[in-house]
């Protein structure tokens, strides 16, 4: 178990305190910031009938299968305690009123890069926060006991933000799915939702593997241009399906997605990825950031795109020199 005992009793006194209770996660969400935020609402109706727990933010189509979001209103805020699950910092969290409760709670697993809140469970060796909310439970003491609903929901983000447990699970990574799978859960059903995909989709996953370019000096890249989703009818959700292609491809040790957004502002958004050197630090010095094998950051023109390339480059044959 990563969280203390302490923070854990802390954690249960506020919950007690409060009786609304309003849980956000990031913008753009994935399976593991809607996970840990749904897994936690359910988990505390169901141990607390009497409170109210809202979800904030908004949902995109593609994730509508894990639930929905609670309209949420200013008053809401007044008398709240507000959680704020797998966020690293504050201008990535979706609904900007979450600093208008009474106490804020961050729950998180990114490197601690903006330490806010009145208490903070901030754990970047986790591999997702789903599996910090399990651990929560579990060591609540029967003060919030897993549920059915609850487990679905955590088994969700644990599968999803480990990629089916290929990124570096650790021994509580697996010591967690292992408890929500005590739970009579689908895991087929709940996996097969990451893997299904569209004729659109899998039309656009050929278009990738055609261009892709590959680098001797083991970088991957791929633009994505507006043009290219229209004309594969394709989302920008979508395109989740290719980023991770580079991986299986040998000698490759870091790529980039760029993926053209509506409007100028920024012009790309760049996801990053890893399996050698951390690329969190090119991330940070392109307004981003995240994990060390998984970032996010922007790039407003060609030159700069070229530039994350170059880098990714630079920090890809150094590691390659320092780990023959
Ligand atoms: P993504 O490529 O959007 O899946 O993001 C990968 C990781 O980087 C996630 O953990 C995000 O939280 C983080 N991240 C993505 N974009 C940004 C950004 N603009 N600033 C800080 N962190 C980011």
């Amino acid at each position: 178990m990563l969280i203390t005992k302490e923070e854990i009793i802390q954690f249960i006194e506020y919950i007690e305190n409060y009786d609304t209770i309003i849980i956000h996660r990031h913008v753009r969400p994935d399976p593991d910031a809607v996970g840990s935020q749904l897994g936690l609402k359910v988990l505390l109706e169901s141990a607390f009938p009497n409170k109210r727990i809202l979800a904030a933010g908004t949902i995109t189509e593609g994730l509508s299968w894990m639930g929905r979001m609670d309209e949420v209103k200013s008053e809401d805020y007044e008398e709240a305690l507000v959680i704020v699950t797998d966020t690293a910092n504050q201008d990535r969290i979706d609904g900007k009123q979450y600093d208008q409760g009474q106490k804020l709670i961050k729950i998180d697993h990114h490197l601690i890069v903006d330490a806010y809140g009145d208490l903070q469970m901030a754990y970047p060796e986790a591999t997702s926060a789903s599996q910090l909310i399990t651990e929560i439970a579990l060591q609540s003491e029967g003060h919030i006991p897993l549920t059915v609903e609850a487990s679905k929901l955590l088994y969700a983000g644990i599968v999803a933000d480990t990629g089916r447990f290929l990124y570096n699970p650790t021994p509580e990574t697996f010591e967690m799915a292992m408890h929500l799978v005590t739970y009579p859960i689908d895991t087929r059903k709940i996996t097969d939702q990451f893997s299904e995909k569209s004729v659109e989709e899998a039309r656009f996953e050929g278009y990738a593997y055609q261009n892709i370019q590959f680098y001797d000096e083991g970088v991957a890249s791929l633009v994505i241009t507006r043009d290219i989703m229209r004309q594969y009818g394709i989302t920008e959700e979508a395109t989740n399906i290719v980023l991770t292609i580079p991986s299986n491809v040998t000698g490759m040790y870091t790529w980039v997605n760029f993926i053209e957004q509506e409007g100028d502002n920024p012009k790309y958004r760049v996801r990053l990825r890893s399996k050698g050197p951390a690329i969190n630090g090119i991330a940070e010095a392109h307004d981003g950031g995240g994990h060390a094998m998984a970032s996010g950051a922007k790039a407003d023109s060609e030159e700069e795109m070229n530039e994350i390339i170059n880098e990714l480059k630079q920090i890809t044959q150094e590691y390659r020199q320092t780990n023959k």
